[in-house]
């Protein structure tokens, strides 16, 4: 099976944290709007060979803001899609919305006239303060209300995310404590749930560089860590990934995908794709892709996968999920590798960072999903 990622690189302005590839619309550049999509297009068609058989079993709007194009101009592109790739039917279709965009208007035609069936909401706090220091548009009660006008207008398969651990007047924990609470009481099946993380080609991290925003401590971030965790747990949720939540029968088959090697085409630009064999990132920057799309190109970049590569990818992608690392796989597939990092696996599991599930894979411990990055790092070839 395979995935589409749909780059939607359009933003009604620039979130505080955010460095996520996107360009904020006004009246002077909205013409972009639609020769973008013109050229979103044209990328499908001029790839339409990148899969050579596999079926599509999920296809992703993400962004940028996909819900600052309407239900029709959606469907334009599904419809596009769906011609050209072999789209499963019962295919997971994910759109990711802001709040401050889904009205009861949109969401309706979303529902009625297109096969969207999942729905990524970028609610980050219900708490106001929050989403001021964050620079979102919406405001708490928006939040609230686009989770409600999904729900009431028929979409069962929603996620959220939340951003957590954000540095203000409020205390991170009563920030969190409620946040939990009311996506409790939403019943919302799904939850990204990511740390504040500095960039430096942000609002914030401009702030950082003059001293004027200070991150949170790396005590205080795993006392949230491990309180979400557990908390979300207790409440039936399983833990599938280091910032990802699911009910039973929710897990985000596009993800987890990502995670699991199979192959996806992303189009837009700033998209990565993967074949199995060969990496490829399309250029962040608009104008010249709109160009090279209208001349039949795609302005892209790619990298073979070494051995080491796929070695070193199977670790960073397995230990992050549930699904942990197999040994015997990794004997049978890597032995040259896995003779290096065998005993290091023992020592992780002697100092309680990871354990054999039933399965004998090695899973991360809680202790674990704390220091990840780095124990993923050690286990790099
Ligand atoms: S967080 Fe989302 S809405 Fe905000 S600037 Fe980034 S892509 Fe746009």
């Amino acid at each position: 099976m395979a995935g589409i990622y749909v780059h939607i690189p359009f933003c009604k302005s620039k979130c505080y944290y955010c460095d996520f590839y996107s360009i904020v619309l006004n009246n002077s550049n909205l013409s972009l709007k639609h020769e973008f999509l013109e050229a979103l297009i044209h990328e499908l068609e001029l790839q339409r060979s990148f899969f050579s058989g596999k079926r599509i079993n999920t296809v992703y709007f993400g962004g940028g803001t996909p819900s600052l194009y309407s239900s029709e101009e959606i469907n334009k592109i599904l419809d596009k899609i769906f011609s050209l790739y072999d789209v499963v039917s019962g295919a997971e279709i994910t759109i990711e919305v802001n709040p401050d965009d889904f009205t009861p208007e949109f969401a309706h035609e979303l529902k009625k006239s297109t096969p969207v069936n999942r729905l990524s909401i970028g609610v980050q706090s219900f708490v106001d303060e929050d989403l001021k220091v964050l620079g979102r548009r919406h405001d708490a009660k928006q939040a609230e209300q686009a989770v409600r006008t999904a729900q009431e207008i028929g979409f069962e398969n929603i996620s959220i995310d939340f951003i957590y651990g954000i540095p203000h007047s409020l205390e991170p924990a009563e920030s969190l404590n409620f946040n939990l609470e009311k996506f409790y009481s939403l019943s919302i099946p799904h939850l990204s749930a990511y740390t504040l993380t500095i960039e430096p080609d942000t609002v914030f991290g401009r702030k950082y560089h003059i001293g004027k925003l200070k991150p949170i401590s790396d005590d205080l971030f795993a006392t949230l860590y491990e309180f979400i965790t557990l908390s979300l747990e207790q409440h039936g949720y399983l833990h599938y990934e280091i910032s990802n939540y699911a009910k039973q029968g929710f897990i985000s088959r596009h993800n987890f995908s990502y995670w699991t090697g199979e192959p996806y085409l992303g189009v837009g630009p700033a998209a990565h794709s993967f074949n199995g064999d060969y990496r490829y990132w399309n250029k962040p920057n608009i104008k010249p892709y709109l160009k090279a799309i209208s001349q039949g190109k795609i302005l892209q970049e790619k990298e073979q996968l070494t051995e080491k590569d796929r070695f070193n990818e199977y670790i960073l992608t397995h230990l992050r999920t549930f699904l942990g690392i197999n040994p015997s796989f990794l004997d049978n597939e890597f032995p040259q590798f896995y003779s290096v990092i065998r005993s290091k696996l023992q020592v992780f599991a002697d100092q309680g960072f990871i354990y054999p599930d039933k399965h004998g894979n090695f899973v991360l411990t809680m202790k674990g999903k704390l220091i990840a990055d780095n124990l993923i790092a050690e286990l790099f070839i």
